[in-house]
């Protein structure tokens, strides 16, 4: 049986499963401090024999395992979670081999294993909530270099009509800062899922992620893009996001129908946690060939 925890803001999903990425059981912890939080998550794996546990996790995170603070989530702005040793507190509970990665980077090898990207060796994962982010998967391996990608953070045009200061504290008019759950929220005074019928949103909305997957399209060339996260679910974004999609591109590279090529998660809410198993699975098969 493997374990894996897609650790989120808001709330943490557990699951145990197989090889497979079939979930057999699963729970979801609230986001509270690590005093809280982590007992519970612990409490639900004692129940299984678990070989090895897979995390995919909010960031930033610290991924080079050369770093002496590999398996940290280092500077976010949660309490208690800030330079936090996510991997060690779970190895010292469970001496099994633990993956860790970003929550986007292993919905992303879930999708491109079992969901909309199945057997392609390449797919972007974009979630669209709380926060933006990106996780990659290039030449079938999730993409990392002097750390992992921060995708959602790329910088955007504002639309001249947009007075919106953006809700990035670093960046202001970021990808993340323009079009987030809560930037949405704050440039329209509602919560976006009160503001369906409100087509202007969703066309600033469809404006500003094509500008992003432009800049992603150039620089990586997924064979798939799949956005997911909450502010998804208003899927009238997406005609928006395919219309200024072409405008930009302006026929200069070819790319397949766009409803075929940016698509939602194929594996729903769960691209994450089953990422996760398959990060768990990954950790596994490493320390054998060790
Ligand atoms: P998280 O990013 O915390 O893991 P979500 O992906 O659900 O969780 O993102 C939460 C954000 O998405 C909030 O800002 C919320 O207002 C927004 N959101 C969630 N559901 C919807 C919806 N159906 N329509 C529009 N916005 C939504
Ligand atoms: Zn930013």
């Amino acid at each position: 049986m493997l374990g894996a925890i897609e650790a989120g803001g808001t709330k943490f999903v557990c699951a145990v499963g197989d090889e497979m990425g079939k979930i057999i059981d699963r729970i979801q912890i609230p986001t509270t401090n690590p005093e809280d939080t982590i007992p519970r998550v612990i409490a639900f794996f004692n129940q299984y024999g678990i070989k090895a546990i897979g995390i995919g996790s909010f960031g930033p995170i610290d991924v080079n395992p050369e770093s002496p603070t590999y398996g940290y989530i280092t500077s976010t702005p949660k309490t208690g979670w800030k330079d936090y040793p996510f991997v060690q507190t779970i190895k010292d509970a469970f001496p099994v081999p633990v993956g860790f990665n970003t929550d986007v980077n292993a919905a992303a090898l879930g999708e491109a294993t079992f969901g909309a990207a199945k057997g392609l060796d390449s797919c972007l994962y974009i979630t669209v909530g709380t926060g933006i982010g990106a996780g990659a998967v290039v030449q079938g391996k999730l993409l990392q270099g002097l750390s992992h990608p921060e995708m959602g953070h790329t910088l955007v045009r504002r639309h001249p009509n947009d007075e919106y200061q953006g809700k990035c504290s670093y960046h202001h008019d970021c990808l993340e800062g323009l079009a987030s759950g809560p930037a949405i929220e704050e440039r329209w005074a509602d919560k976006g899922v009160n503001l369906t019928e409100r087509s202007e949103v969703w066309d600033l909305e469809g404006y500003y992620i094509a500008q992003a997957l432009m800049q992603y399209v150039l620089i990586l060339s997924p064979k798939k893009i799949i956005l997911g996260g909450g502010v998804m679910n208003q899927i009238q974004i997406f005609p928006y996001i395919y219309k200024y999609l072409l405008e930009l591109i302006n026929n200069y590279v070819s790319l397949p129908d766009l409803s075929d090529y940016i698509v939602r998660p194929g594996l729903g809410d769960n691209a994450g946690v089953i990422g996760s198993l398959l990060l768990a699975k990954q950790a596994l098969q490493e320390e054998i060939n060790r």
